[in-house]
């Protein structure tokens, strides 16, 4: 077993203006990277600039991280920090700027094609922080780095064990200005990594108190989420305990199969897995009910039922397909990696049927 989680967590409101000082450390010159608005919106950006200016730090903005970042973005901010001269990375966003940000930081480093960034590194990528504004990738403690491949139409993760934030910086007050749709489609996120972690063959102990922890946090938060009045605190903590079990199992397949459809039907990450999660569940109460038992149990869930009524509650939109689609998608799907890690040997005509439950 083995246990690695090397972030340090600093959790509040005012967290960054209250640590400014936990920046010096880092170097010179900051590349701060973000997408277009929710850095500025939520009153982020603000604090980190002033907290690198208390520090004596300098720093050049790249805002220009899309949703689902291309390969090609993490590439030209790569340059924008070797040109610059920039030492460290500071992430504001949420898991798309995040995970950006481990990119640009590897393409800092290293004299690489695009694609290279896949095969080993000669040098480490620079020292990153991160200020999430979303609560559900858990990219502020994962080693993950999610990137949109058109060469492959589909998404490809970036792994390496520097892809651990230095400091993450959990400010409740940031996540406000998220519209619902996007609060709902990060909840799912993080409940789909705790569900998929401690369904993993590859969970253990370790990461089983993590995915147990978040079923836990994010069950007592889910209600004032859907009425509309959340605890962005107790949900920034649920999502990085669910980074934390992932971050020792990976995801399995809801993810796998979601990318299909952020890629080719432009639904965000979250909510793919919102939709597809309850198709799963209901495999796995047929083929692992044992196993399933343990997620119902520390969610709290009565049944299966039950926990597949709370994941539609936090489906913002539904994404129709055709019956052409589900087939394809499910052919692609199965040839994933992760795959090997569903807790019974999954069949393309099970994925499938998932994908069926979403055509019209
Ligand atoms: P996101 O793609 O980072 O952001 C979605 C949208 O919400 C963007 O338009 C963003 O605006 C806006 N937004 C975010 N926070 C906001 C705030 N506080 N106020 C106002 N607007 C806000 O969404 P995400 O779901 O957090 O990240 C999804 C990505 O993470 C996917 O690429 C997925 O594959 C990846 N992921 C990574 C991991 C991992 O372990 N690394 C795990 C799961 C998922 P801006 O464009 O202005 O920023
Ligand atoms: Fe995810």
């Amino acid at each position: 077993m083995d246990m690695y989680i090397p972030t340090r967590m600093i959790i509040g409101s005012g967290c960054v203006r209250e640590h400014y000082t936990s920046f010096a450390s880092f170097g010179k010159k900051a590349l701060i990277v973000t997408g277009k608005q929710s850095a500025v919106k939520s009153g982020a950006l603000q604090d980190v600039k002033d907290a690198l200016f208390a520090c004596g730090i300098s720093w050049i903005v790249f805002n220009e991280v899309e949703n689902n970042p291309t390969i090609e973005t993490c590439y030209r901010g790569g340059a924008l920090a070797k040109e610059s001269g920039a030492d460290f990375i500071v992430a504001i966003g949420g898991g798309s700027p995040m995970d950006a940000a481990k990119a640009i930081a590897a393409y800092a480093t290293n004299d690489i094609e695009p694609m290279d960034i896949y095969k080993p590194l000669d040098n480490p990528p620079l020292k990153f922080c991160s200020v999430p504004l979303t609560a559900g990738t858990g990219s502020e403690v994962t080693p993950y780095s999610v990137l949109t491949v058109h060469e492959i139409e589909n998404k490809l993760t970036f792994t390496h064990p520097n892809n651990f934030s230095q400091i993450a910086f959990l400010d409740p007050d940031y996540l406000k200005t998220m519209s619902r749709e996007t609060l709902l489609d990060t909840v799912a996120d993080a409940l789909s990594h705790a569900v998929e972690s401690l369904l993993s063959r590859r969970s253990t102990m370790a990461s089983a108190v993590y995915a147990k922890a978040a079923l836990e946090h994010l069950s007592a938060c889910i209600p004032d989420v859907i009425s509309g009045t959340p605890n962005y605190e107790q949900l920034l903590f649920a999502s990085a305990l669910a980074g934390m079990a992932i971050s020792h199992t990976g995801t399995i397949v809801v993810h796998s199969m979601g990318y299909m459809l952020t890629y080719h039907k432009g639904v965000p990450h979250g909510r793919a897995n919102a939709l597809l999660l309850p198709g799963y569940i209901a495999l796995c109460e047929k083929q692992v009910p044992e196993r399933l038992k343990t997620v119902l149990d520390a969610f709290g869930a009565e049944n299966a039922e039950k926990f597949r009524d709370t994941i539609k509650q936090l489906t913002a939109e539904n994404c129709i397909l055709t019956a052409e689609e589900a087939k394809d998608f499910a052919a692609k799907a199965i040839l994933a990696k992760n795959v090997v890690q569903n807790p019974w040997p999954l069949t393309e005509a099970e994925e499938k049927s998932v994908f069926d439950g979403l055509v019209q």
